[in-house]
C-alpha cells in the first residue's frame, strides 16, 4: 500500500459501486405511453383549451402569427390545472442567458387566502417574469442601477414539467429582454434570425410559384458528443470540477490508436445510463434517436431527430442538462467540455441544418422534377454564398477557449471554414458554371429548369469528416460547433447570413422578372455567376493536410486559428450592417456579445491558470518531493549497505533526473504564479490576448513537466487519477 491519495480512494470506491437507480422497464411503460407525457403539447392543448384559443395558439406556433395577449389568462389556467394534476407546486420561467447555460427562478402557485391557500397562475405570470437578473452577463447592456430584465413567454416552445424525487415544477421556456428592449439572451436573436430567413425565403418561393407555404422554418438536428467517466475520478480531479477539462495527465499507454471504441459495444453501466436519459427525454418530447460510442475512449454520442431551430435549441439544452443529471445516478460524470483530455479526440456538436416550409418541404432536398431542382440549387447556392461571404462570422459563432483546442487539431475540422459538396453535386456545379456545357458524366446539357438532375446520394456514404461544413444529401452539417456550447449562436449566424443571400438572389430575380426576362434563363445565369464568385469556399479534399492550409491561404480564405482573432469580427462594419439590416442584433447588442465572449475567454483561461498553479504546487510537487526523499533515503541505505560502482551510480542518476525535473517544475510554477498575478492593461481584447499569448504558454510549460513527473514518480504516491484509469475503468 502506498500513501493515502484521493486517487486510491476513488478506485476503492468505484469497485464498490452499486447502482441505486430504479429499473426502467420499457415493456411495462412503452415509449408510446411516455413520449411527450410531461409536455403541455398540441394534444394536451387541444383537450384543455377552448377551440378558438387553441386555434390562435397553434397559429402562433405553426405559422409565426403574433400571439394574441388576450388568450394568456385562459392558457395559463389550463397549464396550471394540467401541471397541478401532475403534482406540480411551482412554476419557473426558464431562460437562456448569455452564459450559454440555462437559468431559472422558481415561484410557487400558492396564494394565501384567509387561513388556507389557493393555487394561482395568471396570464400575466405566464407572459412575463421579472427575475433579478443583475448578475447575468450583459456586456454593458445594463448598468446595475437599471439592472432589471424580464422574461417573456415563448409560446412556440411548449411548457413542460420537470420531475424531482421531491416535487414537480412547471417549466415555461422564455426569452430574456432588458427594459430597453435589448436581447439579453440567446433565444431572441435566434428567433429573430429565423424570422429574417423566413421572410427572404418566402420571396424566393413565390418566384418559384409556391403560393401555399406561409412560413419557412430552419431545421436543426444537433448530434451531441460527450464523455462519461466514473464520478469518483471526477471528484478526485479539481481541474475537471472547476475547469471541465484535465490540466494534467500523461499520455496513456493505450489511447484511441486501436480504433476499437468507435461504434464498439456500449458498456453495461453506460448503456443503462443512456437508457434512463433517453426515457427522461422521451417524457419531455425530445425526439432522441441515435446513440453510439464515439472515437475516443469513454466518448459517446446522442442525436435527436431534427426539429425547428428554436425547439431544437431548447431541447438541446435539455439534453445536456439531462445527460449531466442522469449520469450522477449511475455513478458517472458527464463531461461536455470540448477537450476534457489532451491527446485523444475532443467533443463536437454537429449541427445538421436545413430550411423547410410550414408544409414540410425540405428546401435543401434535391427533387424529382427540373423545377424542384432549380429551386433546390438556388437554396443550396444561397447557403454556399453565405458561408463564403461570412466565413469569419461563422468562426466567431463557434469561438470559445475550449473549442480552440479542437479546431485545427487534426481531429476536428480546421479553423478554415470551407464547404464539402461531394463528387456528384460538385459535378453538377461544374456543369452549371460552364454554362450548361456537354457533360461526360451525365451525357447531356444541364439546363436549369429543364433537366432533371442526376440523383444525389442521400445517405452521406462518402462523407468527409475533415470538412467544417458539409452537404450531406439533404442538409448541411456544420461540424465545427463545440460540444459544450449552446447551438443558438451558430444557428443565429447561419440563419442570418443565408437570409442575406436569399435576399440578394430574390432581388436579382425579381428585377429580371420585372424586366421581362425568362425566369429559367435568369436562374441559370445567376447560378453560374454565384458558383464562379463563391467556389473558392468549396473544398472536397482532406481538410487536415498542410496542402489545404496553403491552398486556402492562396484562395484568400480566412484562417482564424484562435477565438481571440475571431471575436473582433463580430463588431466589424460588415457584421454590424448585416445583423442590423435583418434586425437580428443591433450594434449595441453586438458590442455586448463581443465583450461577453472576450470576457468569457479571459475568465476561462484565468481560472485554468490558477488551477494549474494550484494543482502543481499543492498536489504534484509534494508527491514528487516526497518520492525524491524516498529515493534519496534508499540510496543512502544502499550505499551504507555497501552498494557502489555502476549500480550505485545508476540509482543516483534516478535521483538526479528526478531532482532536475522537480527544479524545472518549480521554476515553471513560479513563473506561472507571477503571470497569474499580473494582468494586462487595457480593454477586454488586451486581456484576452494576454491570456492567449502569456498565460496559456506558461500553463503548458507547467503541464509538460507535470506530465513528465507522472511517468517518473512512484505510482503508489501519484495523487491524481490517470488517463489510463479515467478513460478505461468503466
Ligand atoms: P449521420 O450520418 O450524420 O448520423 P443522419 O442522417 O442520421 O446522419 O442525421 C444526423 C442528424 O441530421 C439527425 O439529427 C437528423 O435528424 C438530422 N437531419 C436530417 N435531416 C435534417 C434536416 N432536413 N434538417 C436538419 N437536420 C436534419
Ligand atoms: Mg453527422
Amino acid at each position: 500500500m502506498g500513501a493515502f491519495t484521493a486517487r486510491r480512494a476513488a478506485i476503492e470506491a468505484l469497485t464498490q459501486f452499486r447502482s441505486v437507480a430504479p429499473r426502467i422497464n420499457f415493456k411495462e411503460t412503452p415509449i408510446s405511453a411516455i413520449y411527450g407525457s410531461n409536455v403541455f403539447n398540441e394534444d394536451v392543448q387541444r383537450q384543455r383549451l377552448p377551440k378558438q384559443i387553441f386555434k390562435k395558439l397553434q397559429q402562433t406556433i405553426k405559422r409565426g402569427v403574433a400571439i394574441d395577449p388576450g388568450i394568456a389568462d385562459i392558457v395559463a389556467a389550463a397549464m396550471r390545472d394540467w401541471a397541478v394534476e401532475k403534482g406540480a407546486t411551482h412554476y419557473t420561467h426558464l431562460f437562456y442567458p448569455m452564459t450559454g447555460l440555462t437559468a431559472e427562478k422558481h415561484d410557487s402557485f400558492v396564494s394565501p387566502e384567509g387561513c388556507s391557500a389557493i393555487l394561482e397562475f395568471s396570464g400575466k405570470e405566464l407572459v412575463k417574469g421579472e427575475p433579478d437578473a443583475s448578475s447575468f452577463p450583459s456586456g454593458g447592456l445594463r448598468a446595475t442601477f437599471e439592472a432589471r430584465g424580464y422574461t417573456a413567454w415563448d409560446p412556440t416552445s411548449p411548457a413542460y414539467i420537470l420531475e424531482n424525487p421531491n416535487g414537480i415544477t412547471l417549466v415555461i421556456p422564455t426569452a430574456f429582454v432588458s427594459w430597453t428592449g435589448e436581447a439579453l439572451d440567446k433565444k431572441i436573436p435566434l428567433l429573430r434570425s429565423m424570422e429574417a430567413l423566413s421572410n427572404q425565403a418566402m420571396r424566393l418561393l413565390k418566384l418559384f410559384g409556391n403560393n401555399t407555404a406561409t412560413t419557412v422554418f430552419t431545421t436543426v438536428g444537433p448530434e451531441q458528443e460527450y464523455f462519461l467517466i466514473d464520478r469518483n475520478f471526477y471528484f478526485a480531479r479539481p481541474d475537471l470540477i472547476n475547469c471541465g477539462r484535465t490540466l494534467f495527465g500523461a499520455k496513456p499507454p493505450k489511447g484511441q490508436e486501436m480504433e476499437d471504441q468507435y461504434f464498439g459495444s456500449i458498456p453495461e453501466r453506460v448503456l443503462a445510463c443512456m437508457l434512463e436519459a433517453e426515457q427522461e427525454l422521451y417524457k419531455l418530447g425530445v425526439p432522441v434517436k441515435t446513440r453510439h460510442n464515439e472515437v475516443a475512449p469513454a466518448q459517446y454520442e446522442i442525436a435527436p431527430i431534427f426539429e425547428d431551430s428554436n425547439l431544437a435549441h431548447d431541447h438541446q439544452m435539455l439534453t445536456m442538462e439531462t445527460l449531466r443529471r442522469v449520469a450522477e445516478k449511475y455513478g458517472l460524470s458527464c463531461l461536455l467540455h470540448e477537450k476534457p483530455f489532451a491527446r485523444v479526440n475532443g467533443s463536437g456538436k454537429h449541427n445538421n441544418w436545413s430550411m423547410s416550409t410550414d408544409l414540410g418541404e425540405n428546401l435543401l432536398n434535391p427533387g424529382d422534377t427540373p423545377h424542384e431542382n432549380a429551386q433546390f440549387l438556388v437554396f443550396c447556392l444561397a447557403t454556399i454564398r453565405a458561408v463564403n461571404k461570412y466565413a469569419t462570422l461563422l468562426r466567431v459563432a463557434i469561438s470559445s477557449a475550449g473549442n480552440d483546442h479542437r479546431l485545427g487539431a487534426n481531429e476536428a475540422p480546421p479553423a478554415i471554414i470551407s464547404i464539402y459538396l461531394g463528387e456528384q453535386l460538385q459535378d453538377i456545379m461544374d456543369q452549371i458554371e460552364a454554362g450548361g456545357a456537354k457533360s461526360t458524366k451525365t451525357g447531356g446539357h444541364m439546363e436549369i429548369g429543364v433537366t432533371v438532375l442526376p440523383r444525389l446520394p442521400r445517405d452521406a456514404g462518402d462523407r468527409n469528416r475533415t470538412s467544417p461544413f458539409a452537404f450531406t444529401g439533404n442538409k448541411f452539417e456544420f461540424r465545427a460547433v463545440s460540444s459544450g456550447q449552446s447551438i443558438a449562436g451558430p444557428n443565429t449566424v447561419l440563419n442570418t447570413i443565408v437570409a442575406e443571400s436569399l435576399d440578394y438572389i430574390a432581388t436579382k430575380l425579381e428585377a429580371d422578372i420585372k424586366a421581362g426576362k425568362d425566369f429559367n434563363k435568369s436562374v441559370q445565369s445567376l447560378l453560374a455567376a454565384l458558383i464562379k464568385e463563391n467556389k473558392r469556399v468549396i473544398f472536397n479534399g482532406d481538410g487536415y493536410t498542410e496542402e489545404w492550409h496553403k491552398e486556402a491561404a492562396k484562395r484568400g480564405l480566412p484562417n482564424l486559428k484562435t477565438s481571440v482573432e475571431a471575436i473582433p469580427h463580430l463588431i466589424s462594419k460588415e457584421s454590424i450592417e448585416l445583423f442590423g439590416k435583418y434586425k437580428v442584433l443591433s450594434e449595441k447588442e453586438l458590442h455586448s456579445r463581443y465583450e461577453i465572449y472576450l470576457e468569457n475567454y479571459k475568465k476561462t483561461i484565468t481560472i485554468e491558470g490558477l488551477m494549474t498553479a494550484s494543482m502543481a504546487r499543492t498536489m504534484i510537487l509534494p508527491a514528487a518531493i516526497a518520492y525524491q526523499g524516498e529515493v534519496a533515503a534508499s540510496i543512502t541505505a544502499a550505499k551504507s549497505a555497501g552498494l557502489k560502482g555502476k549500480p550505485l551510480a545508476e540509482q543516483q542518476k534516478i535521483l538526479t533526473e528526478l531532482g532536475s525535473a522537480i527544479a524545472g517544475f518549480h521554476q515553471a510554477i513560479d513563473k506561472l504564479d507571477k503571470i497569474n498575478e499580473h494582468h494586462a492593461k487595457g480593454d477586454s481584447l488586451a486581456h484576452a490576448k494576454y491570456s492567449r499569448d502569456v498565460v496559456i504558454p506558461a500553463m503548458n510549460a507547467v503541464r509538460e513537466i507535470g506530465d513528465q513527473l507522472e511517468t517518473m514518480v512512484s505510482d503508489n504516491a501519484w495523487p491524481l487519477p490517470t488517463y489510463r484509469e479515467m478513460l478505461f475503468i468503466k
